[in-house]
């Protein structure tokens, strides 16, 4: 089958189209003849190289699929060939006490398809194997490209804002990047809860869409100061949600538009990994600072029943095949994504 592998770390032009043997299924797995992939930051993370942090080479990215099972393994009994399904990437091995809690994430098997996973094991080729449990039925309103541009972000979003920072009606929360993939989803989980999204974004265009999903005020941080613009929104209360992916470059400025008592959720730091935190702020505005880290297969199921009724709505900027993988690389390296970027094996 066709794939993008990489055999090294480096630079987008580390990453080649070739031809790799089609995955071999173990009992509790199904292969899905993959028909789109979405795109995510982990995508770039895992091809430069993370220090303290071991790639299955060669490696195959890729978290985000839909696709059409094409074959089961002989325990598995929750999907069967022919249907039509996307990929919770979220792996783990759904048996043991931590699983059956509902906290995959302290799985001692926990890991991110075409992150974690391999060699030659993702989402990025004609074919994928996943463990069964993890398959969601597609949202019949959906195209493929759609379908394979949501699990990730749809679900990181969903737990950070309703399992993780229980949002209510009326909340302000500011969103970083509210036309990017997280972004778009975060502004959308507002308006469904009746939240008041504060979209930050860069640009006209960024700013029309985060206006078009739902954001009821819009701050565009290359004409405008966040902080200020925060205050006089919240008349100088400050936001009780923060929705935080940036990390280092926006740390400082999300705790100084936290309100007393109020919550930032973040799930990822792409500009960096070291912020600061000045503890008298912590106690004495009582405030919460929450991880969060991707989202549960039943989660995915929660927030898709809303995209069944298009009450959230995909985002997709731009569809390419498999072998412009290195143009999205550079697109997304370069913060230029509006929504999400998906490749067509
Ligand atoms: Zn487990």
């Amino acid at each position: 089958m066709k794939a993008v592998v990489f055999d090294k770390h480096g630079g987008p032009e580390v990453l080649t189209v070739r031809q790799v043997p089609v995955p071999s299924i173990s009992p509790n797995e199904a292969l899905l003849r993959i028909r789109a992939i979405g795109l995510n930051y982990n995508d770039v993370w895992g091809r430069r190289g993370l220090p303290g942090m071991d790639f299955h080479l060669p490696h195959i990215s890729g978290t985000d699929a839909s696709g059409v099972v094409e074959a089961v393994g002989s325990e598995v009994t929750n999907v069967k060939v022919g249907d039509e399904v996307v990929v919770n990437g979220a792996l783990s091995c759904m048996a043991c006490a931590s699983c059956i809690r509902g906290e995959p994430f302290v799985c001692a098997q926990f890991r991110i398809w075409g992150f974690q996973t391999g060699p030659l094991d993702g989402a990025q080729a004609e074919y994928g194997k996943v463990p069964a449990a993890h398959l969601v039925p597609k949202p019949a309103n959906l195209s493929w490209e759609e379908a394979a541009s949501m699990p990730l972000v749809l679900v990181t979003a969903w737990r950070m804002l309703v399992t993780r920072a229980r949002i209510r009606p009326g909340d302000f929360v500011l969103v970083w990047g509210g036309a990017g993939g997280l972004g778009t989803m975060a502004v959308q989980i507002c308006k469904l809860f009746g939240a008041r999204a504060i979209a930050v974004v860069a640009g006209e265009a960024k700013a029309a869409l985060a206006r078009e999903l739902g954001a009821e005020f819009v701050i565009d941080r290359k004409s405008q100061r966040v902080v200020r613009e925060i205050q006089k929104i919240t008349e100088r209360r400050g936001v009780d949600i923060v929705f935080e992916h940036v990390g280092e470059a926006t740390w400082e400025t999300s705790i100084l538009a936290l309100k007393w008592g109020g919550t930032i959720v973040i799930c990822g730091a792409t500009t960096g990994f070291q912020a600061g935190v000045d503890l008298r702020f912590l106690w004495n505005k009582q405030q919460n600072y929450l991880g969060s880290h991707f989202g549960t297969t039943a989660e995915l199921v929660d927030a898709l029943a809303f995209v069944r009724r298009g009450l959230i709505k995909p985002v997709v900027m731009k569809v390419l095949p498999l072998e412009a993988v290195t143009e999205a690389h550079a697109i997304m390296e370069k913060d230029e994504v509006i929504g999400k970027l998906v490749l067509t094996p």
